[in-house]
């Protein structure tokens, strides 16, 4: 069965860590802990990726170990643009070009997954993910527990509630709460370039392990889409994933 859509999708949805960018934001607080904390809570977010504790569970303890502070949130933002997938910025502007609505749905914090989107052109009013709260003078307080987004299932509720004028809807994660939205939005394509988890591919119909973000592309357009970008002048490095005998 050839990847490509039949009809065109409206929306092309992304996850940020580990799809758009290569690290996990809380994970990159670490840098910040005292080196006895970092193998736990490394140990804590593969659980959750991996479907193995519930997200709640450890996005709440890793948040009240961490304690992140308000400016640490924007060094995560930088980090997440500096350590961008390949090819990440070209497929976001390459869907836009192409009239379709591009948004981040991730479970990682606000503020740095806000700075990413910045960068890549996608407006802040397409983003969900966790608000954190902070006193006056910067330190953490809480995160925004009224969030669906740091639950399993989440994922799922902001598409049921804030994106069914989007449809048809494609949706491209590595974790198992991206893969959650499989039969809520019309597609769910797995991203394994930066790491190809088992349960993930598991649930995906479609499942791509290039490192390129561009990887995706071919199943998330239709045809007539593919040509068109191929044919753009201002994506040269789109055009090895845009073959019709690609993947
Ligand atoms: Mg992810």
């Amino acid at each position: 069965m050839l990847p490509g859509a039949v009809t065109p999708f409206a929306a092309v949805w992304f996850d940020c860590d580990s799809t758009l960018s290569a690290i996990e934001g809380v994970d990159e607080l670490l840098q910040w802990a005292p080196p006895s904390l970092r193998a736990e809570i490394l140990q804590l977010t593969e659980q959750a990726m991996a479907g193995t504790l519930p997200l709640a569970e450890v996005y709440e303890r890793r948040l009240a170990r961490l304690a992140p502070r308000r400016e640490q949130l924007d060094a995560i933002g930088a980090l997440y643009v500096r350590r961008l997938v390949p090819d990440a910025l070209a497929v976001v502007q390459a869907l836009q070009s192409l009239g379709k609505d591009v948004g981040i749905l991730s479970g990682g914090l606000l503020v740095p997954v806000q700075i990413v989107a910045a960068h890549l052109g996608i407006l802040a009013d397409h983003v969900h993910a966790v608000p954190l709260h902070f006193a006056a003078d910067g330190s953490y307080l809480d995160f925004d527990r009224s969030s669906p987004l740091w639950r399993n299932g989440g994922k799922v509720v902001v598409v049921q509630q804030h994106l069914q004028h989007l449809r048809p809807m494609a949706f491209v994660g590595d974790g198992i709460t991206d893969a959650e939205t499989a039969g809520h939005v019309a597609r769910f394509v797995g991203f394994g370039g930066v790491v190809a988890r088992p349960a993930v591919r598991a649930r995906s119909e479609h499942f791509v392990t290039e490192a390129s973000l561009a990887a995706v592309l071919p199943h998330v357009l239709t045809d007539a889409e593919r040509r068109q970008l191929a044919a753009d002048p201002r994506f040269p490095t789109l055009r090895p994933f845009l073959d019709a005998r690609h993947p």
